[in-house]
Formats: structure tokens, sequence, C-alpha cells
């Protein structure tokens, strides 16, 4: 059992179908790790051990009858923005501190068919609004690398879990960079598929274009047996992609010998700390040694991207979040005068300072005589980052570069900046704005001993062969098994 808490799900998975531990085994050691570390690094929202084991138990079960696929019985946990029956839903929020769903977003039916455990639900930046986990309700998530930074966000509490093996994997959401950034600032994997592969149902929405729910865990190959479970049609979800069903693990083995690796020079230019660009440009040579053929490209609109989302995501978000009144669930203040102030007042106090100001900024865009400058405006320059993809897949497999310029930053440190926050997300947003997937890996470390994550965007519905090329790197480094010194073993 001892070391079992760093094993990746593949092994886990293993060790359950071998009869050498059962789920009920792994969900008390997990709960035991969450127990004495989360009152330090705050991962976790909301805990239910009683419902956890009970899960366990009928995971055995169903093992014991031979019956099951790779996930029943492990142990997950859930970003608090998947609506989850029986646990409570908040998105970070107080304007869902309360809120019981009634009923289990997609994903979550997923993993419960497949005998996953749930853990308990992770921290975030409230309805998944920012880069660092601040944004929370329910106070900050704290760098299991080093407690005095931010874990990256705003799937923040899903990264810390894993990284500080509270969890042998998480979900998060991405409409931004959200499993990706996290993962790199944490030293975790995390993956962002094609938009419309995973079912948006259940997920409380954030900017609806953008949204998609995304596998956190240490490897790829985890990352895949994950994506097994949560992809796939689902007619809840309007944007929701009719496909054949795929295995994501059919292919972790590709051949790197000819494989061409676009790298865009506004990917390896100004801003990027000097740590950051050395881990990357080594990831680069070691694929370059592997045959893979390195294709110089542009990507010229990337400068717009930062600019264009923070249009966009506000101007989803002001409608979405326009449900939040007081009247049907979530926060309703104790004093009004009338209806609208009723509005005002639950709004006002249910709302935290980043949701508000995209609020602002998306009504604003959206307004009449402001529309077209803007909004109008910011769709089309969507429209010509998507083009640039399009043209540089027809050069390259895949595109590789930095998650984010930075490693982990302090817990405060742009907390009063929201451009500087906002720019953290550089390189995850383009991804999203053309609806690609995209993933991250740990690809080293930085003079401060803080991880660096490496990005892999590919063409639509490629999840299958980046899985696969990341995996090959993650064979031969071990980066993705080092583990934060100051998480206890
Ligand atoms: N950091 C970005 C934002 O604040 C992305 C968040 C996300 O992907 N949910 O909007």
């Amino acid at each position: 059992m001892s070391s079992l808490h760093n094993a990746s799900v593949a092994e886990l998975s293993a060790a359950l179908a071998a009869g050498k531990v059962s789920s009920v085994e792994l969900t008390r050691m997990f709960l035991d790790r969450i127990a004495g570390l989360n009152g330090e690094l705050n991962a976790f929202i909301t805990v239910d051990e009683a419902r956890s084991l009970a899960d366990a138990r009928r995971a055995d079960a169903r093992r014991a009858r031979g019956e099951g696929g790779p996930l029943a019985g492990i142990p997950l946990a859930h970003k608090d923005i998947f609506c989850t029956r029986g646990m409570l839903t908040t998105c970070g929020s107080k304007m869902l501190a309360n809120f019981a769903s009634p009923y289990d977003a997609h994903i979550v039916e997923r993993f419960d068919q497949a005998g996953a455990v749930l853990l308990g639900k992770c921290n975030m930046d409230q309805f998944g609004m920012g880069s660092s986990s601040e944004n929370s309700h329910f106070g900050p998530v704290r760098n299991p690398w080093d407690r005095r930074l931010v874990p990256g966000g705003s799937s923040g509490g899903s990264a810390a879990a894993v990284a500080a093996r509270m969890a042998p994997a998480a979900t998060g959401t991405d409409t931004g960079g959200s499993t990706r950034q996290p993962a790199a600032l944490s030293g975790i994997c995390g993956l962002r598929p094609t938009y419309g592969l995973v079912s948006r149902y259940g997920l409380i929405a954030f900017a609806s274009s953008l949204d998609q729910a995304g596998p956190m865990a240490k490897s790829a190959a985890d990352l895949a047996l994950m994506m097994n479970v949560m992809a796939g049609f689902d007619p809840r979800d309007s944007t929701s992609l009719e496909r054949p069903k795929e295995d994501y693990t059919r292919d972790l083995e590709p051949d790197l010998a000819g494989l061409r690796i676009g790298l865009p020079k506004e990917y390896f230019g100004e801003g990027i700390e000097p740590g950051v660009r050395g881990a990357v440009e080594e990831a680069v040579r070691w694929f370059e040694t592997r045959g893979a053929a390195l294709v110089a490209l542009e990507l010229p609109n990337t400068a717009l991207a930062v600019p264009v989302y923070y249009v966009l995501a506000p101007a989803e978000a002001s409608s979405n979040l326009a449900r939040f009144d007081g009247v049907r669930y979530g926060h309703r203040a104790k004093d009004y005068d009338d209806l609208v102030d009723m509005y005002c007042r639950s709004r006002a106090e249910g709302f935290g300072a980043e949701v508000k100001r995209r609020i602002l900024v998306g009504t604003f865009v959206l307004s009449h005589g402001y529309y077209d400058a803007y909004y109008l405006q910011a769709q089309k320059l969507r429209r010509l980052i998507a083009r640039d993809f399009a043209e540089a897949f027809k050069r390259c497999d895949v595109i590789l570069g930095p998650t984010a310029p930075t490693t982990a930053f302090a817990i405060g440190a742009k907390a009063d900046d929201p451009v500087q926050m906002y720019l953290n997300d550089i390189f995850t947003i383009p991804a999203p704005l053309a609806g690609l997937p995209a993933l991250s890996v740990p690809c080293g470390f930085d003079a401060k001993g803080l991880p660096v994550g490496l990005q892999l965007t590919g063409d639509c519905f490629s999840e299958a062969r980046l899985l696969g090329v990341a995996h090959r790197y993650q064979q031969a480094t071990d980066w993705h098994l080092r583990v934060p010194t100051e998480t206890p073993l």
C-alpha cells in the first residue's frame, strides 16, 4: 500500500484487477491523504467519506462478479463545476454555496457507470473565471510544490489534488486553458478535447462556445483511459458531436520518425521565462533525436487571442450568468425592497469581483453601439485565428510550445492586475478559440524547482495522436513521476 498513492490510474487498475488491493482500501488511502493535506492545500470544497466508501464497496462487488471496465473502483475527483446529485455543486461561488443539484452532469454519470469512486468536489475559480484559483469563495488553492504559490486555474483544485496525490485523477473544464494551465503549473497532465467531443450537460456554463470538460492525471496514458469514459454523443447537449466511439488508448506508441512538429515563432518569442523556454526547447530536441521533423511556422494572429477571448468569453458569460437571479436557485439576499432590488442585491452579494468584471465587460461589448466594434470584430478575429491553425496543419501534425509563459506565481502577485493574469493564458487560449484539442505534459523544472508544462496542439479529433506522442515522451522522461517535495509521502 505504501507507494500506491503515486501509482497511475493504469497501475491501480491492474492492481484492482489482480486482486492485489480493493477499491475500499484505495479509497480509504486517498480519503486519508485528503484529510491530512486538504487543510493546507484547500484543493477540495466537499468530501463525503461515507458516499465514497459506498461507491467503493459497489465497485469491489462488481469486480468480484467479473464485471467492470478499467476504471471500476478507481477513486477520482470532479471539479465543482459539474453537477452531482446528492453532493453540493458550488462552482467555487457564494452564489451556489448551498446548491444541491437535482441531477448529475453527463460525465459524472459516465464515470459512475464505469464504476469510478467519487472522492469529492474540487476547488476552483468561481464559475471558471481565473488563472490562479484565487477567485474562489472558499479561499485560494495552494500549489503542492510550494504552498506560497498558486496552482494555476481555474481547475486549480483538481490539479493540486492530483499533484499532491490526494486523487489519482480528476476532471476539469477548459474554456481558455483551465485543464492545461493548472496542469502545467502543478506538474501534472491535462487535456482539452475537441469542442463537442465531451457533453456539456450538467457543466455549469461559463462561455458555451468554448467550454469543454477534460481529464487531468499524472500521465498521458491515464488521460486516454479517462477519455474513453468521458467522450461520446449526448443528445442533451445541442453541440455534442455524433461520432463513432473511439478508443483513445489505441495509438499510445506511435512511431515518432517523420512526425512533423510545428514550432510557431510566436510561441517562442518575448515574455517567456527562461526556465520555461529552456525546458520546452530541450523537449523539442528530444523529439528531434527520435526522428521528428521540425517545421518552422507562423501563427500571426496569436497576439490577438487574449483580447479576442476576453471579449467573447465575458459576452457569453454575461448571458449565461443571467440565470442567477435569486429567484429559482442560488443565493438570495435576505433584505430587499422590491423585485428589482432583490435581483440586484442577490447578484451583488453572490458574485465575486472577477465575475462582476466579466458581466460588466460582457454586457458592454454586446450593447447597442458597441456590438459591431467589439463583439462582431472579435468573432471575425476568432475566425482568422482558426484559419491560422488550418494553414499550419497543412504543414505539420502537431504544434508544440510552452503551455504557459511562466511557472507558478505567488498567491496575490497578479490578483490586482487582471491584464497580467489574463496574459498567463496567451498560449492556452488559441486552441479553444479554434475548437481544437490540446494537452499539457510536464517537461522539466525551472531554477526554482517549479514544474514546466509542454503543450501539444493538434487538429480536430487528433486526441489519440496527441496522447500517443505525449506517452512516447513520458516513456523516455520522468518529469511526470516527480513528486512535490512539500507533500509528505
Ligand atoms: N483563465 C481563463 C479565464 O479566466 C480560462 C478559464 C477557463 O478555462 N475556465 O477565463
